[in-house]
């Protein structure tokens, strides 16, 4: 993982999280978890229990309405799509139903011969946001975690549209965990295939910025706190088999790890 600033002064690491039955939130400390009451998004305080990391199951960080992504959004990326950039971002959605969490095995459907991985920045929104502009947009977001864009690449050329490509259940793996109190403007993102690294870039080479995007997004559809979107991936993209691990990477988010089943 390359070096670099981690989390601001303040920042946090919120997770969910099952334990003993109950799903719950909480923060992710060195020593352990430390379960919140109340919604991280609204009122919330910290509990005096600490629960060992092994006692928990991680799940995804937050439960959002709906998971909207950017296609083409660094330009190596569209390069080697051999697809124009985009003079505004270009939208697309995935269902609720597509999210799992970390660990989570990520499932090759019977439809597609061909499922690649894109490691990519989400964007965690915190407060309803409608018709915000860039300015303001970074008061609307809780934090940020990592997410895999996984991709049935023969259905998205086949379709011409990319719903079916980019929407089977698990294609849409999020966390560890939700950061707060994170600069997005410069951070490392690597995508790892079996340990080994086939996407590395920087978030400074977005096309849209976060606070672009987040504003652009809130002009059509309003945001909801936990609503999730994906800000693109970089150049590098790739198949994943059965039997795959694939770890996305962020510069002070952490590692999101999957299995390919
Ligand atoms: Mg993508």
């Amino acid at each position: 993982m390359p070096g670099g600033p981690g989390l601001l002064e303040g920042g946090m690491r919120f997770v969910r999280f099952l334990r003993e039955g109950e799903v719950a939130y909480g923060i992710w400390e060195d020593e352990g978890i430390r379960p919140v009451e109340g919604h991280p998004t609204d009122s919330w305080r910290p509990r005096e229990e600490l629960i060992a990391h092994g006692d928990a199951r991680l799940l995804p960080p937050c439960t959002p309405s709906k998971v909207v992504a950017l296609g083409l959004n660094y330009r190596d990326h569209a390069e080697e799509t051999k697809m124009p950039i985009p003079c505004e971002p270009l939208l697309f959605l995935k269902p609720s139903t597509s999210v799992i969490g970390p660990g989570q095995p990520i499932v090759i459907p019977p439809m597609s011969e061909r499922v690649d991985y894109e490691a990519e920045l989400a964007v965690v929104i915190g407060k309803r946001a409608k018709d915000v502009s860039p300015e303001e947009a970074g008061s609307f977001v809780w934090g940020y975690t990592c997410l895999n864009d996984v991709t049935a690449r023969d259905l998205q050329a086949k379709d011409g549209q990319w719903t079916r490509a980019k929407g089977f259940d698990t294609f849409c793996p999020i966390g560890p965990w939700v950061a707060t109190g994170l600069d997005p403007s410069s951070l490392a993102i690597e995508g790892v295939l079996n340990g080994e690294v086939r996407q590395r870039s920087c978030t400074s080479r977005l096309i849209f910025s976060v606070a672009e995007i987040v504003s652009f997004v809130s002009r059509i559809m309003t945001l909801l706190p936990g609503d999730v979107i994906a800000t693109g991936t970089p150049s590098g993209i790739g198949p994943l088999r059965r039997g795959d691990v694939f770890e996305v990477r962020i510069e002070g988010i952490g590692v999101l790890e999957n299995p390919v089943a």
